[in-house]
Protein backbone atom coordinates (compact mmCIF):
# COMPACT_ATOMS: atom_id res chain seq x y z
CA UNK A 1 0.00 0.00 0.00
CA UNK A 2 1.25 3.88 -0.85
CA UNK A 3 2.35 5.52 2.05
CA UNK A 4 0.54 8.03 3.15
CA UNK A 5 0.59 11.55 1.79
CA UNK A 6 1.74 14.32 4.47
CA UNK A 7 -1.04 16.33 4.59
CA UNK A 8 -3.12 12.63 5.88
CA UNK A 9 0.25 12.14 8.49
CA UNK A 10 -0.75 15.99 10.24
CA UNK A 11 -4.52 14.35 10.32
CA UNK A 12 -3.34 11.15 12.13
CA UNK A 13 -1.17 13.00 14.45
CA UNK A 14 2.07 11.63 12.94
CA UNK A 15 3.43 14.70 12.31
CA UNK A 16 2.61 18.41 13.75
CA UNK A 17 0.50 20.61 12.10
CA UNK A 18 -1.93 23.39 12.75
CA UNK A 19 -5.42 21.79 12.06
CA UNK A 20 -8.13 24.77 11.80
CA UNK A 21 -11.40 22.84 10.98
CA UNK A 22 -12.23 19.53 10.26
CA UNK A 23 -15.75 18.51 8.67
CA UNK A 24 -16.99 15.12 8.18
CA UNK A 25 -14.80 14.86 5.24
CA UNK A 26 -12.11 17.61 5.24
CA UNK A 27 -10.09 19.57 7.02
CA UNK A 28 -8.16 22.75 6.89
CA UNK A 29 -4.33 23.35 7.82
CA UNK A 30 -1.99 26.45 7.71
CA UNK A 31 0.73 26.21 5.42
CA UNK A 32 3.80 25.79 6.65
CA UNK A 33 5.53 28.09 4.02
CA UNK A 34 2.78 31.48 4.02
CA UNK A 35 2.31 33.01 0.95
CA UNK A 36 0.23 35.46 2.01
CA UNK A 37 -0.62 36.72 5.85
CA UNK A 38 -3.47 33.93 5.60
CA UNK A 39 -2.42 30.90 3.75
CA UNK A 40 -4.46 27.58 4.93
CA UNK A 41 -4.77 24.21 2.46
CA UNK A 42 -8.25 22.58 2.75
CA UNK A 43 -8.27 19.22 2.21
CA UNK A 44 -10.19 15.84 1.60
CA UNK A 45 -9.76 13.19 4.39
CA UNK A 46 -9.38 10.80 1.03
CA UNK A 47 -6.50 11.03 -1.18
CA UNK A 48 -8.47 9.17 -3.83
CA UNK A 49 -8.20 12.27 -6.20
CA UNK A 50 -4.66 13.52 -6.35
CA UNK A 51 -5.68 16.78 -8.28
CA UNK A 52 -8.80 18.69 -8.23
CA UNK A 53 -9.20 17.87 -12.21
CA UNK A 54 -10.09 14.20 -10.78
CA UNK A 55 -11.93 15.83 -7.50
CA UNK A 56 -14.65 17.50 -10.11
CA UNK A 57 -15.04 14.08 -12.21
CA UNK A 58 -15.09 11.59 -9.05
CA UNK A 59 -17.29 13.84 -6.11
CA UNK A 60 -18.16 17.60 -7.41
CA UNK A 61 -19.84 17.62 -3.93
CA UNK A 62 -16.88 17.30 -1.99
CA UNK A 63 -15.50 19.91 -4.50
CA UNK A 64 -18.39 22.38 -3.59
CA UNK A 65 -17.56 21.42 0.33
CA UNK A 66 -13.86 22.76 0.11
CA UNK A 67 -15.47 25.90 -1.31
CA UNK A 68 -17.88 26.04 1.43
CA UNK A 69 -14.88 25.39 3.99
CA UNK A 70 -13.25 28.07 2.46
CA UNK A 71 -15.84 30.66 2.78
CA UNK A 72 -15.77 29.79 6.18
CA UNK A 73 -12.26 30.40 7.01
CA UNK A 74 -11.90 33.38 5.26
CA UNK A 75 -14.65 34.69 7.63
CA UNK A 76 -13.45 33.32 10.75
CA UNK A 77 -10.02 34.62 9.94
CA UNK A 78 -10.23 37.32 7.41
CA UNK A 79 -12.75 39.48 6.05
CA UNK A 80 -14.82 37.29 3.86
CA UNK A 81 -12.74 37.47 1.11
CA UNK A 82 -10.09 34.87 -0.56
CA UNK A 83 -8.22 33.36 -3.25
CA UNK A 84 -8.65 29.84 -3.99
CA UNK A 85 -5.60 27.99 -6.04
CA UNK A 86 -5.11 24.60 -7.10
CA UNK A 87 -2.13 23.11 -8.77
CA UNK A 88 -2.41 20.71 -10.78
CA UNK A 89 0.95 18.44 -12.07
CA UNK A 90 3.99 19.20 -11.29
CA UNK A 91 5.06 21.68 -14.19
CA UNK A 92 1.95 23.77 -12.25
CA UNK A 93 3.81 24.12 -8.59
CA UNK A 94 2.08 20.80 -7.45
CA UNK A 95 3.78 19.26 -4.89
CA UNK A 96 2.12 17.25 -3.00
CA UNK A 97 -0.50 14.53 -5.17
CA UNK A 98 -3.73 14.43 -2.62
CA UNK A 99 -5.48 17.44 -3.92
CA UNK A 100 -6.01 20.41 -1.65
CA UNK A 101 -6.95 24.12 -1.71
CA UNK A 102 -4.65 27.11 -1.28
CA UNK A 103 -6.46 29.78 0.66
CA UNK A 104 -5.20 32.82 0.53
CA UNK A 105 -6.37 36.19 2.27
CA UNK A 106 -5.84 39.58 4.03
CA UNK A 107 -3.57 40.62 1.46
CA UNK A 108 -2.51 44.74 1.96
CA UNK A 109 -5.70 46.62 1.02
CA UNK A 110 -4.87 48.22 -2.46
CA UNK A 111 -2.23 46.54 -3.63
CA UNK A 112 -2.34 44.53 -6.13
CA UNK A 113 -0.31 40.78 -5.41
CA UNK A 114 1.07 38.11 -8.04
P1 LIG B 1 3.68 23.81 -3.80
O1 LIG B 1 4.61 23.11 -2.86
O2 LIG B 1 4.37 24.25 -5.07
O3 LIG B 1 2.84 24.90 -3.21
P2 LIG B 1 1.31 22.15 -3.71
O4 LIG B 1 0.21 22.90 -4.39
O5 LIG B 1 1.33 20.66 -3.86
O6 LIG B 1 2.68 22.66 -4.24
O7 LIG B 1 1.25 22.60 -2.19
C1 LIG B 1 1.77 21.87 -1.14
C2 LIG B 1 1.75 22.81 0.05
O8 LIG B 1 1.94 22.06 1.24
C3 LIG B 1 2.86 23.86 0.02
O9 LIG B 1 2.28 25.17 0.05
C4 LIG B 1 3.69 23.57 1.28
O10 LIG B 1 4.17 24.75 1.89
C5 LIG B 1 2.68 22.85 2.14
N1 LIG B 1 3.26 21.96 3.13
C6 LIG B 1 4.19 21.02 2.94
N2 LIG B 1 4.48 20.38 4.10
C7 LIG B 1 3.67 20.92 5.05
C8 LIG B 1 3.48 20.70 6.44
N3 LIG B 1 4.16 19.78 7.11
N4 LIG B 1 2.56 21.46 7.09
C9 LIG B 1 1.86 22.40 6.44
N5 LIG B 1 1.99 22.65 5.12
C10 LIG B 1 2.89 21.94 4.43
Amino acid sequence: MAEPSIFTRILTGDIPGEILLETERIFAIRDINPQAPLHVLVIPKTEQYRDVTELAAGDPGLLAEIVEVAKRLADEHANGEYRLIFNNGASAAQSVFHVHAHVLGNFEENKLVG
